[in-house]
């Protein structure tokens, strides 16, 4: 209960203190989360959109603290990136990865499986950590993958108006046959001739996009905006892959828009790395 005396800054807000409490118990458990060995990763498929082929998977890293139970990384990337752990919290997140990618090229052998590839996602901390190539250089020869396993993914909004000095290890990745995917595109400014200057092979659409596929008909705008991407995309040589499919109109929408490859709830969430075998191996076979 409030406390008498009309004090405004005694007016409780029991949902900010939780948030409060559990921001600060987040900052102090962070630090040694990785050494206690509390963080994983989850790996949701990517989809060829016009053959339905299980092309690779995306890593997404999650907390499972010992108090709050599993975290999703909206609730401690920043945090990380604050206090500098996303850096070897990053490198932990790469190797793990390309680990799992040589597993699954390993078992499923000849075929397309063979080529399944690992995105991983890049916090602009970490381009501007001056170990980043070296770092990357030296977890594929250390794992004994080849660098066309890994696809980096980094946000737009990261690489507007970035600098030659930033572009420089992102250039250098490309070089070693990397590829670069523009994230959560759409949602920034960015000039779109702007592309040409970024060493970008995959252009992400943002969910949004994708959400307003799911009218239909989907709002004519958006449709021209996605084909217009798709266009330009296409003819710099850039593939179009869309998050936050759920549904089957949405796929069906945005495969005849033109886009390549597919990810969302509709074919499958985030999951444990057997489950990508599962899903791997059903479309090797069937
Ligand atoms: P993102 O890279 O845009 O990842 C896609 C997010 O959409 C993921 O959320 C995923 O679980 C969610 N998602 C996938 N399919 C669907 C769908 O059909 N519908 C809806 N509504 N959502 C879908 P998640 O796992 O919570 O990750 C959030 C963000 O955290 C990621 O956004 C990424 O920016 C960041 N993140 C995740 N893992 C890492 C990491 O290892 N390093 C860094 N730096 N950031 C990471
Ligand atoms: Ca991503
Ligand atoms: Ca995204
Ligand atoms: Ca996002």
């Amino acid at each position: 209960a409030k406390s008498a005396g009309g004090n405004r800054f005694e007016l409780a807000d029991p949902e900010a203190d939780a948030r409060a409490i559990t921001r600060h118990g987040l900052t102090t458990a962070l630090p040694t989360a990785l050494d206690r060995g509390e963080f994983f990763i989850e790996y949701q498929p990517l989809v060829h959109l016009g053959d339905g082929s299980v092309r690779g998977a995306e890593a997404l890293v999650r907390w499972l603290h010992p108090q709050y139970g599993v975290l999703g990384p909206d609730r401690f990337i920043p945090l990380a990136e604050h206090t500098g752990l996303i850096v070897p919290l990053g490198r932990w997140v790469l190797e793990q990865s390309v680990r799992q990618a040589r597993e699954w090229r390993e078992r499923h052998g000849a075929g397309a499986a063979d080529s399944l590839r690992i995105n991983v996602n890049l916090s602009p901390c970490q381009l501007r950590h001056p170990g980043l190539v070296q770092d990357t250089v030296e977890i594929l020869e250390r794992v004994g993958v080849q660098p066309d396993v890994l696809c980096l993914e980094l946000t737009e909004s990261a690489l507007i108006g970035a600098d030659d000095d930033l572009l420089k290890p992102l250039r250098r990745l490309a070089e070693m046959g990397i590829d670069i995917a523009l994230d959560d595109f759409g949602t920034g400014y960015s000039n779109l001739a702007n592309l040409r200057r970024l060493p970008v092979s995959v252009l992400k659409l943002d969910r949004s996009f994708t959400q307003s596929m799911q009218q239909f008909p989907a709002d004519p705008v958006d449709l021209k905006i996605v084909e217009g991407i798709v266009t330009l995309a296409h003819s710099l040589d850039l593939a179009v892959t869309v998050e936050g499919v759920e549904t089957g109109a949405q796929a069906e929408q945005l495969r005849l828009l033109g886009c390549d490859t597919a990810q969302g709830w509709y074919y499958a969430r985030p999951g444990p790395p057997e489950r990508l075998h599962e899903l791997a191996l059903a479309d090797a076979t069937g």
